[in-house]
């Protein structure tokens, strides 16, 4: 079995003007495609050729000799999951259980949109802001760095914005705050309590 490109949950230009279709023409078709395509050309003969995607990246992880098929496979996982947190017409505040677990853990929605940008924002280089569950069981943001997931902190994301150059540069070019702050408009709140419901 090998690892295949997931359907987007959307049509291409329904995230438009927020996200361009050709933004999401190229990341889900060209970039998206690409870690598919190498993942499957380094498991290809190996013994984790027909493993799911989850243990692929587990048994990759952390492994030197493995560094390409983990940067590979981890983006696929982050990019499926990054298509869930988006819908057309979504945005707007949060609702159902997140919405008073935000409160909580940031005293505001304006509070936590305003350190998830930061997060979003300063992520040196290419990377991840994430909303996650976190150890302790809080809601609480942070971002990572090129491939790697709050997963393998033993963190559950519920919400995920791809802050690499590739997933704005067409529409928004160098203005990475801009996407951000537009990405809002598409977020799609009823997946991320779906996610959080799944994690009880
Ligand atoms: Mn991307």
């Amino acid at each position: 079995m090998a690892i295949t490109l997931p359907k987007l949950p959307f049509e291409k230009n329904a995230l438009a003007p927020h996200i361009s279709e050709k933004t999401i023409e190229f990341h889900h078709g060209k970039h998206h495609n690409a870690y598919v395509e190498k993942t499957n050309a380094l498991i290809k003969g190996t013994d984790l050729e027909g493993q799911d995607l989850e243990a692929i990246i587990k048994k990759s992880s952390g492994d030197a000799s493995k560094a390409a098929l983990f940067n590979n496979a981890a983006q696929v996982w982050n990019h499926s999951f990054y298509w869930q947190c988006m819908r057309p017409g979504g945005g707007g505040k949060p609702s159902g259980a997140v919405a008073g677990l935000i409160d909580k853990a940031f005293g505001s929605y304006d509070k936590f949109i305003e350190q998830f940008k930061d997060a979003g924002v300063t992520q040196f280089g290419s990377g991840w802001a994430w909303l996650v569950i976190d150890e302790a069981g809080k809601l609480a943001v942070n971002s990572t760095a090129n491939q790697d997931s709050p997963i393998s902190v033993g963190q559950i994301p519920i919400l995920g914005l791809d802050v690499w150059e590739h997933a704005y540069y067409l529409k928004y070019q160098n203005r990475r705050p801009e996407y951000i702050e537009n990405w809002w408009n598409v977020v799609d709140w009823d997946s991320v309590n779906e996610l959080y419901q799944s994690t009880r």
